[in-house]
C-alpha cells in the first residue's frame, strides 16, 4: 500500500468505485496489517475492520491534538425510534339545528336501552327541563298555546 493512499487529500480510488473490481484481490490493513478482501464495488478499504478504522482515527486525532495517550471506550447508546400509531377515537360533538331532532330521538332510544347511567339521570332531568323551558320561551311556540303538564 502506498503512503499516498492512506492520507487525506486526493483520493484516486474514488474514480474506480463505479467499475466492478476483479475478484480475488486483497489489501493490507493500514492499522494491524491484516488482510482485507476487496469487494467488487464500493470504496477501496483501508482497514480490515471497524475496530482498526476507529483506532486509526483516534490515533490521528490524538496526534493532531498533541496528546499521546489515547483511550478508546466503546459506549452503548440506545436511541428511541419514533413510531406513528393511528388510533380511531370517537369524539362527541354537539348537534346543530335540525340535527337535534335525531339526537333527541337517539337520547330516548338510549334511555330505553339503559345506556344512560342512573347516576346521570338527575343532571339529565335538569338539562331536559332547561331545554323544555327554553323551548317554551320561543314566541313561535307560545303563540300556538301548547299545553304543558305542570
Ligand atoms: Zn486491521
Amino acid at each position: 500500500m502506498s503512503k499516498a493512499e492512506t492520507t487525506t487529500g486526493q483520493r484516486p480510488e474514488q474514480a474506480a468505485t463505479k467499475q466492478r473490481r476483479r475478484p480475488g484481490q486483497s489489501l493490507v490493513c493500514g492499522w494491524c496489517g491484516g488482510e482485507i478482501t476487496v469487494r467488487a464495488t464500493g470504496r477501496t478499504p483501508k482497514w480490515c475492520s471497524d475496530t482498526c478504522r476507529h483506532r486509526a482515527w483516534e490515533t490521528t486525532r490524538a496526534a493532531n491534538a498533541g496528546r499521546l495517550a489515547v483511550q478508546v471506550v466503546d459506549r452503548l447508546v440506545e436511541v428511541e425510534v419514533p413510531v406513528t400509531v393511528i388510533e380511531t377515537v370517537e369524539i362527541p360533538t354537539t348537534p346543530k339545528g335540525a340535527h337535534w331532532i335525531s339526537a333527541l330521538h337517539e337520547l330516548a332510544r338510549q334511555l330505553d336501552a339503559g345506556k344512560i347511567y342512573d347516576r346521570d339521570l338527575p343532571a339529565l332531568t335538569v338539562a331536559l327541563n332547561e331545554a323544555l323551558d327554553a323551548y317554551a320561551r320561543r314566541p313561535a311556540v307560545r303563540t300556538r298555546q301548547h299545553t304543558r303538564r305542570d
